[in-house]
Formats: structure tokens, sequence, C-alpha cells
């Protein structure tokens, strides 16, 4: 008992700690990526036709006017947070950066692939690379995040102003994360991970499988009186964090809500509900016997 809570402080301690290293080092990447790219043409495009067309915003749309040198720095910067955290990951790690030194890795096409949720994509990539799909995804993901976020707050407003009630980012087309329900007014906002956008989805609808059957959902505390709680579907496997609006005296910031909640994310994994392939990475470290 006395090991299973050393090892949860330490993986506490390592999950908390590399998420802080990674949003310092992103709030870095924004500042330079803010001048080596032209955010401004972004106003140009016509947000609420591409959401007509149940499409993310960024897909097919704006990568025309972005080099690949303007993304350099993101993998110059972040690569070396991810080689100190990710450290079982060590030799794929070397594999991709030996490719950006010789400037041979091209993350653009990787965050295309991303939008479109592309897997022949990933597949292809994953054989040339000899990297698994799902770690080639986590990279995308941590690497391109500062331009993700930084484009997503371009479009915020005008997403506000129209009608998206689809289980996925409108900016990003990524899963949701967390959510925020308001009871009283049936209405949940959904969050993206990757983007930093939220949106309103249905408050009875699991965005996993779709499913409004409330036989299948299960809501599951901590303990009675927190703000926080875990939705998860028995339909589909899946489950969603979820903070409850009454509770909140201010704004939720979302990015710093789901790293403090991993509590939840190791219970739903105990219970038996799917972790996304973002946490599942971080359990992954307990089969190389870290925190197992
Ligand atoms: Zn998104
Ligand atoms: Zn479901």
């Amino acid at each position: 008992m006395q090991n299973q809570s050393d090892n949860v402080q330490r993986f506490s301690r390592f999950y908390i700690d590399f998420h802080e290293r990674l949003f310092n080092t992103h709030v870095k990447c924004m500042h330079l990526l803010s001048a080596a790219v032209p955010f401004q043409k972004f106003n140009k495009i016509d947000v609420s036709a591409k959401l007509l067309q149940h499409q993310p915003i960024l897909k097919d749309n704006l990568f025309q006017d972005i080099d690949d040198g303007a993304f350099e720095q993101l993998f110059d910067l972040v690569f070396p947070v991810l080689r100190e955290f990710a450290y079982w990951k060590k030799e794929e790690l070397l594999r991709l950066q030996e490719l950006n030194d010789r400037r041979r890795f091209s993350l653009k096409k990787f965050m295309i692939a991303l939008i479109a949720n592309d897997d022949k994509k990933f597949a292809s990539f994953s054989k040339s690379y000899d990297i698994t799909v799902k770690f080639l995804k986590i990279f995308t993901e941590l690497v391109s995040a500062p331009f993700f976020e930084l484009s997503a707050e371009t479009f915020s407003e005008r997403i506000e102003h129209t009608r998206w009630n689809e289980p996925t980012c409108p900016v990003c087309g990524s899963t949701p994360a967390f959510s925020e329900i308001d009871e009283q007014q049936e209405v949940r906002t959904l969050w993206c991970r990757r983007c930093n956008s939220t949106w309103q989805f249905s408050a009875d609808k699991c965005p996993f499988c779709l499913t409004h059957d409330p036989k299948q959902k299960k809501l599951l505390f901590l303990s009675d009186g927190k703000p926080y709680r875990i939705e998860a579907c028995d339909n589909c496997g899946h489950y969603l964090k979820t903070v409850n609006h009454s509770f909140l005296t201010n704004k939720i910031d979302f990015s710093v809500a789901n790293i403090a909640t991993y509590s939840l994310d190791i219970l739903a994994k105990h219970l038996g509900y799917q972790l996304n392939d973002y946490l599942s990475f971080y359990f992954e470290l307990s089969n190389h016997g870290e925190f197992s």
C-alpha cells in the first residue's frame, strides 16, 4: 500500500513538473511564432462556411502561406523538454532529432495529417521513421501546441457566433479532453487540449459515441461536494472529466484544471475506462517499471 502511494506521488511529481516545463516553453514559442507566422491572414477565412461543411477550420486551409521554416523553432525549443521527460522514448526521439538537425523533418506535414485525422499518412510516417503512430501523434501535438493555440485564438470570437454542435473541436478536429456542465441551463462546454478551444455541445450526449441513453452514463466523484467529476460512458468505455459550473466563482482555466485533476484519470483507468492516447502515453511509464 505504501509502495503504491509512493508510486502515485512520484507519478504526480513527474506529470506536474513535465507540464510546468512544457507550458513555460510553449509560452516562449508563442512569442516567437507570433512574429514568424502571418496569423492576420486567418482573419480572411470564412469560418462559418467551413463549419457549415462540418469541417474543422484548420483543415485544408491555412498552410499554403506558411513555410516549414516558421515551425523549426517549435521543434528546437520543445524538443529538449521531451528529451528530458519522455526519456523512455530516447531512441525514437534521437531519430527525430537527427532528421530535424538535417532539416529533413517537416512538422507541417505532421500537423496537416493530425488535423485531417489521416491515419494512413501516420501509418506511412510510422513505417519510414520506425516509430509508432501513437508516439508520432503525441509528439506532433506536444511540439505544435503553440501554433494550434495561437490559431485558435484568432478564431475564438467568430466561433462563438456560429452553430457548431459537433463532438469534435471546431478549430483542429480533436476530441474533447474536459468539459464544464451548467446543469440549470442544460449546456455543456467542451474543451480541446490540443488548441485550447471551447465549444458547446449537448449536455446529455456522450461526445465519443453519441449515445444519449441515460442508463449508459455513470457519474463518478472522488468525494461528494467537489466541483470535478468523471462522466463515464458504459456504451463506448470513454470518459470525460467535467467541472460543475455552479461551483465556479471565476472562469475556469481548462489547461491547468486538466493537469491538476490527473487523479481522476488514474481513477477512471482503475475502473477500466479507456484513457485517451495522450494520457496512456504517460501511463506507459508504468510498463517501464517506473510507477507501477
Ligand atoms: Zn482543437
Ligand atoms: Zn460513449
